[in-house]
């Protein structure tokens, strides 16, 4: 059951007053989906996503570190791996300006993408044996000058096997972008627990002239999920 919390739940927000939404526990609801969804209707950035059509509140993510490092711009090619529902494709296809033939947005994901305009689409998992092929020919043998990767395996809750995961994804996202990018392009991933370990670092910084971590203010405080961000890429080996 939804209720509206009073007097210390009140938050105010471009001078609105918005008040903070309660929830009881009902009967069945586990307490961590209870705490899930108070959470995200207490979000602002899930209010917002929603107000501007973005389909995932991750969307501000992107938003956040290329308003601040300026990665994507007007004509460039972008691969977003694990990209549904799309968020992070709607902002790359904004500001490439692939809806109006500048550029394009390429968008993977082992689950299927409800079409977006200015974004190709393909269903496929990343970390298989045939994806760079597949991937090569979606991108019609051209390159990137961005490669983006939000990707996140299903948390099993197994620390070590969490982390073993996670590091495939990372590789994997890092294999195709030495294979895909052009030289001077940019490398965006998501990676977990303190930023990327040291052998990641060590080969990122042989691929790319500048390596670092960043943590967007959309990126929950409490996750511990960090992104990578290299630029400058070498060029392929
Ligand atoms: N950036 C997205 C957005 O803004 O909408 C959200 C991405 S979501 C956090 C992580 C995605 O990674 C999921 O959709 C999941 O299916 C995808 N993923 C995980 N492992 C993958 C793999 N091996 N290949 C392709 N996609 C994968």
């Amino acid at each position: 059951m939804v209720s509206r919390g009073k007097g210390g739940g009140a938050e105010r927000r471009g001078g609105s007053r918005k008040l903070a939404v309660k929830l009881r526990t009902a009967k069945g609801r586990k307490i961590a989906s209870t705490r899930w969804l108070q959470r995200q209707l207490n979000d602002p950035y899930v209010e917002e996503a929603k107000r501007r059509g973005y389909r995932s509140r991750a969307a501000f993510k992107l938003v956040e570190m290329d308003d601040k490092y300026r990665f994507l711009r007007p004509g460039m090619v972008v691969l977003d791996l694990g990209a549904a529902p799309g968020g992070w494709s709607q902002i790359a296809a904004e500001r490439v300006g692939s809806a109006e033939g500048k550029g394009r947005v390429l968008a993977v994901d082992l689950s299927p993408i409800e079409p977006l305009p200015g974004v190709e689409v393909l269903t496929q998992d990343v970390s298989a044996g045939d994806a760079p092929a597949l991937i090569g020919a979606a991108l019609k043998g051209g390159h990137a000058d961005v490669v983006l990767s939000d990707m996140a395996a299903p948390a099993t809750g197994h620390r070590s096997t969490d982390h073993v995961r996670v590091v495939a994804l990372v590789e994997a996202a890092l294999d195709l972008a030495e294979d895909v990018l052009k030289p001077g392009g940019t490398f965006v991933a998501k990676v977990f627990q303190g930023g990327a370990g040291g052998e990641l670092v060590s080969r990122l910084k042989r691929s790319f002239a500048k390596v670092q971590h960043v943590k967007p203010k959309a990126s929950r405080p409490e996750s511990p999920e960090v992104y990578v961000l290299a630029t400058g890429f070498r060029g392929a080996k």
